[in-house]
């Protein structure tokens, strides 16, 4: 049997021990995957003690995907970019890390809900780690224009800059935001935890594709999208699921059916 698991500070409403539980079944893989809770003060040593037990990966979430990243000793240029890491596997003496958020992200639009990124403006609401680990892949789908709103507006200007190599981005505050219709709306804020809506103007919802990355919930965002005409609105429970089966591809080469799990857990 092999042993994964998932480090979080809290960890207890985890998702991803009966995603991975699912993926393994669907795969017939013989797999352990655990919530580990790590003091806030003791992640590393606590992932080491897991490693030495014959662990041959584990997953990272909130607040320890920066420490992660950190821990690595080798890192794709997901987590590179993102400066945060959310998959790591052991090879020998590495600890490989990967960010697999972005990649969960672009997999739900492109392949569950079907929705193209080339060619489309892009408006991301907030500036935080979600924002820095999604933005490569979803440039790596060739928008026309990706714009970072941020209520620091610094924020999102310093991570346009940081990202402008990779394609058409530019970053302001979130009073900046035009009355004019984008493509695709992602709010990337944590403002759907607190119950609030960052306070936008309203026409640049009409018509457009709105995706939440907080799941679980109908959340502030989902019911501004739907007061203000979008054409589509989404969470980010399809994207919760993508990420979980790139993790699972890194570590195992096994590629699993996420509709299916998707479905599962929606139902
Ligand atoms: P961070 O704490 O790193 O960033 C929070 C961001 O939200 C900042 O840009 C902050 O702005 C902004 N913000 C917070 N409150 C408000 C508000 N009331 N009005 C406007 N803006 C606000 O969080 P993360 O980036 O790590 O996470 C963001 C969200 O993404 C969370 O809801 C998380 O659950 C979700 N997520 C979902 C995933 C999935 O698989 N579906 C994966 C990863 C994250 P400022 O800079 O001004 O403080």
């Amino acid at each position: 049997m092999d042993y994964y698991g998932v480090f979080g500070n809290p960890i207890e409403h985890s998702l991803s021990p009966i995603i991975h539980s699912q993926f393994a079944k669907q795969t017939g893989l013989d797999i352990k995957y655990e919530k580990i809770l790590a003091p806030l003060d003791g992640f590393a040593k606590t992932a080491h003690m897991f490693i030495s037990q014959g662990a041959k990966g584990f997953n990272i979430t909130v607040p320890f995907k920066i420490e992660a990243f950190n821990l690595a000793t080798q890192c794709s240029l997901n987590a590179q970019t993102a400066g945060a890491v959310n998959t790591i596997k052991k090879n020998g003496n590495e600890l490989i890390g990967e960010n697999t958020d972005g990649i969960g992200l672009v997999n739900d639009l492109t392949k569950n809900l079907n929705i193209s990124l080339n060619g489309k403006t892009v408006l991301i609401l907030g500036a935080g780690g979600a924002t820095r680990g999604i933005l490569l892949p979803l440039l790596n789908q060739q928008p026309k224009r990706l714009m970072i709103a941020n209520r620091t507006a610094s924020k999102a200007i310093d991570l346009a800059k940081d990202f402008s190599i990779y394609g058409n981005t530019c970053g302001f505050g979130l009073d900046k935001v035009k009355n004019d219709p984008v493509d695709v709306i992602i709010n990337a804020t944590s403002a759907s935890l607190d119950g609030q809506m960052p306070d936008i103007a309203t026409g640049v919802a009409n018509g457009a594709i709105c995706y939440d990355l907080m799941y679980g919930t109908q959340t502030p965002f989902m019911d501004w999208a739907k007061t203000n005409n979008a054409k589509m609105i989404v969470d980010g429970l399809g994207m919760l699921v993508e990420q979980a089966a790139a993790a699972f591809k890194f570590w195992t080469g096994k590629q699993p059916n996420t509709q299916e799990v998707i479905k599962n857990l929606r139902s």
